[in-house]
């Protein structure tokens, strides 16, 4: 049997005037599912013979809280069980400006980034669209709080699931649901050429942030095995292309990490490569994964690399750093509950 969230909204009004239902009620099931209803039963504007019938042709699944860890300023970093029997990570973060939710993509990843534990276990499958917003239904739901911003930063590359996660766009920016501003979500990717360009063309609104990590393709082939497909000269000059069409900053992810880099060195090699270009860098400091043996560098380095980049024309910033107190890097928890 067919989960009802994974029908798109066209395929509910089939089956709905296959019933002999009017247009109208795919609208307030859309709107219920949206709300975070938890089964057909709590759609109280539709008949119970309805609500039934639905019930013998649809399951209505919804993604279940695992875990939840909840850190000292507001964050709360979640595992969330597919029908599967999966888990995928998604957090929720309190800025001054706005509450920020970060989700997953996929289960795992096949990017093979060194630093990365999301990666270490391969990509196991792709989220489908229903289920990245219901990421976002569950969790509004159990804060009780809204969600100003969705960064698609979580477990997985967008660009390698890239149908589920522009029809995630699509709905989670359904003025008849959520209706969240494309502006307000940001997409991360680690630098899939193609996929950047047919974005950039289909969902210019949306903010871009790329994984870059490194000031040359040399380093950044060793830490990121994408490099070697789409080299960093190509990934730059899409970029630049990316600005330019859109009229929007491009967001640049660094990860800091010891003595690969973080030298005086790579500053000014990134400062030339991003000279003059409408970006923006965000400094991580590296969230050590065990099974890497790589290391972040320290609070003084990480801000003489901030400060060269800024002091040369870049703006660049360092990562806050939310829930300290239950920091573990992105897809630890799921890693470690895979472990048990
Ligand atoms: N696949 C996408 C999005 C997921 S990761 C991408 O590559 O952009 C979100 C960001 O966290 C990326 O910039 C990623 O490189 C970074 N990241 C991954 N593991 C990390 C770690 N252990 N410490 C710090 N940043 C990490």
């Amino acid at each position: 049997m067919e989960n009802i969230k994974a029908l798109s909204r066209p395929q509910v009004k089939d089956l709905l005037t296959e019933l002999g239902q009017p247009a109208f009620r795919e609208k307030q099931i859309f709107q219920w599912i949206c709300k975070g209803a938890a089964s057909f039963d709590e759609m109280t504007d539709l008949s119970k013979a309805l609500r039934q019938t639905l019930q013998q042709r649809c399951s209505f699944e919804s993604l279940q809280i695992a875990t939840v860890q909840r850190s000292k300023d507001g964050t709360r970093k979640y595992l969330l069980r597919l029908s599967d029997g999966n888990c995928i990570e998604a957090v929720f973060m309190q800025y001054d400006y706005g509450n920020s939710l970060c989700i997953s993509t996929q289960v795992g990843c096949a990017m093979g980034c060194r630093f990365c534990a999301s990666t270490l276990g391969g990509k196991v499958r792709n989220l489908k669209a229903w289920e990245m917003l219901d990421e976002y239904i569950v969790i509004t739901k159990d804060t009780g709080k809204p969600i100003n911003h969705i960064v698609l930063m979580g477990i997985g590359e967008p660009f390698d699931n890239y149908d589920e996660v522009t029809g995630f766009l699509d709905r989670i920016h359904d003025k008849d649901g959520i209706g969240l501003s494309l502006r307000n979500v940001t997409v991360s990717t680690c630098g899939i050429i193609p996929k950047i360009r047919r974005f950039g063309k289909e969902y210019p609104q949306v903010n871009l942030a790329i994984s870059l990590h490194a000031c040359d393709q040399q380093e950044r082939e060793s830490l990121m095995p994408v490099a070697k497909a789409y080299p960093m000269d190509e990934l730059l000059a899409a970029c630049r292309a990316h600005g330019e069409e859109t009229g929007r900053r491009v967001t640049f992810e660094y990860t800091l990490i010891a003595g690969k880099n973080d030298s005086r060195e790579g500053a000014a090699a990134l400062a030339k490569l991003l000279q003059g270009m409408l970006c923006h860098v965000n400094l991580i400091p590296l969230n050590p994964v065990e099974e890497t043996g790589l290391q972040s560098a320290d609070r003084k380095t990480a801000e003489a690399f901030r400060d060269y980049l800024e002091d040369h024309g870049v703006p660049a910033t360092i990562r806050r750093r939310l829930g300290a107190d239950i920091d573990a890097a992105c897809g630890q928890l799921r890693k470690n509950s895979s472990n048990q």
